[in-house]
């Protein structure tokens, strides 16, 4: 197996810092928006109707925009929507309800969004960087180490784009709406915390400022940046938190979790304990399923009895995750006897549990698969 270092800052170009991507409104707090028009030349209150266009009427043809003046229409958009994000390749699975699509960011970096729709309720999995550098090595994103950080309009645009496509009835089932949105495409959120905070207010600001999505419906997934999740305990939004624990030893999360390393299952899972007490939200932990590495009875009941002592008050949910293997890897799903044994055990120790589905898989737009080859 190749080791990749982890990576926590930016990589730097060959000439110092890379270009940033174009600032949008969604990097911006109305306040920021207003200023940003007026330095540019331009009448600040127009910052309230381009919001409504982009995230009440999911508009992006200017054309539309009929109430902005024709003369400075271009000029407003340009300012404060600039085009972030080329759709390159959309793939779909499950007869049309789960959408792939490939995305080119402004200065090449390619990210995947995946869009899934169920009864009841819609999801769009969303990336937060252009790869990763937490090297999970049975992840597919993994295996490329980090490009760069996206901004949070990056982030944002992805939920939006969906949330057109859906509500312009382009996606089985007929028109509807984004309930849901999970940060469990490529990157690690925690490791570009500013950002994904940004855009987690922006989904979560009432319409016109931002989305008016409920934080109930977002979860932030992360390999375990202790300090970064005591951080967002504090913010006062209470998204879910998503932990991806796969192992509940150190011996063995060193390995699958390199992250592991530096802060341990104890500190770790505390970390989310405290998460859960502060928001009064379930913290979930992510466990894929791992043939003959981590999916042993005894290791069943060492996650069980990890989690209940920090107490078995209900704080947690155990969602196991067949693993998708990537190619090349050594590592295959579960037998499913096996996987039947471990949610056994696991609700023996009172703990929630569930297998998730597999959403998807066929193209390559299940958990770890997002690599965006192009
Ligand atoms: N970096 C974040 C979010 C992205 S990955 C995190 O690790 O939580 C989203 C989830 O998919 C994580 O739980 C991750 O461990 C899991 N995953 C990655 N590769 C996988 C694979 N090949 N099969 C199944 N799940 C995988």
């Amino acid at each position: 197996m190749k080791t990749l270092p982890l990576v926590f800052e930016e990589p730097k170009g060959p000439r110092g810092p890379k270009p940033k991507p174009p600032r949008h409104l969604a990097d911006m707090t109305p306040a920021e928006r207003r200023t940003h028009l007026e330095e540019l030349g331009l009448p600040g209150f127009r910052a309230r109707q381009l919001s409504t266009h982009y995230f009440s009427r999911l508009v992006d043809d200017p054309e539309q925009m009929t109430d902005l003046p024709a003369g400075q229409r271009g000029e407003l958009v340009e300012g404060l929507l600039p085009r972030l994000m080329t759709p390159l390749k959309t793939q779909e699975a499950d007869k049309g309800a789960t959408r792939k699509t490939l995305w080119k960011l402004f200065d090449g970096s390619l990210v995947e969004s995946v869009l899934m729709r169920y009864p009841g309720r819609t999801t769009i999995c969303v990336s937060s960087q252009a790869g990763c550098g937490m090297a999970c090595p049975f992840c597919a994103t993994g295996q490329g180490g980090l490009q760069r950080n996206m901004s949070a309009a990056e982030i944002v645009e992805q939920v939006v784009a969906g949330a057109r496509a859906l509500g312009r009835g382009e996606v089985a089932g007929g028109p509807g709406r984004i309930s849901n949105v999970v940060f469990m495409g490529m990157g690690e959120p925690m490791a570009n915390y500013k950002a994904v905070i940004g855009a987690v207010r922006r989904l979560t600001d009432p319409t016109p400022d931002g989305l008016g999505m409920s934080a109930r419906g977002i979860t932030v997934s992360t390999v375990g940046l202790v300090p970064r999740i005591n951080q967002l305990a504090a913010e006062g939004i209470p998204v879910t938190l998503a932990l991806s624990l796969h192992a509940p030893d150190d011996e063995l999360r060193d390995e699958l979790v390199p992250i592991n390393t530096r802060w341990k299952v104890a500190e770790t899972v505390e970390a989310a304990w405290n998460y859960a007490r502060a928001t009064k939200r379930r913290v979930s932990i992510e466990y894929a399923m791992m043939r003959g590495i981590n999916d042993q009875a005894w290791r069943a009941d060492l996650l069980g009895d990890v989690l209940n002592s920090y107490g078995d008050w209900g704080w947690v949910h155990v969602n196991l995750i067949p693993l998708n293997p990537t190619p090349g890897s050594k590592w295959t799903a579960s037998d499913p006897r096996d996987e039947r044994e471990f949610v056994r055990r696991l609700e023996a120790k009172g703990i929630s549990t569930t297998v998730r589905d597999t959403r998807g898989r066929e193209i390559d737009g299940a958990c770890g698969q997002l690599a965006a080859e192009g």
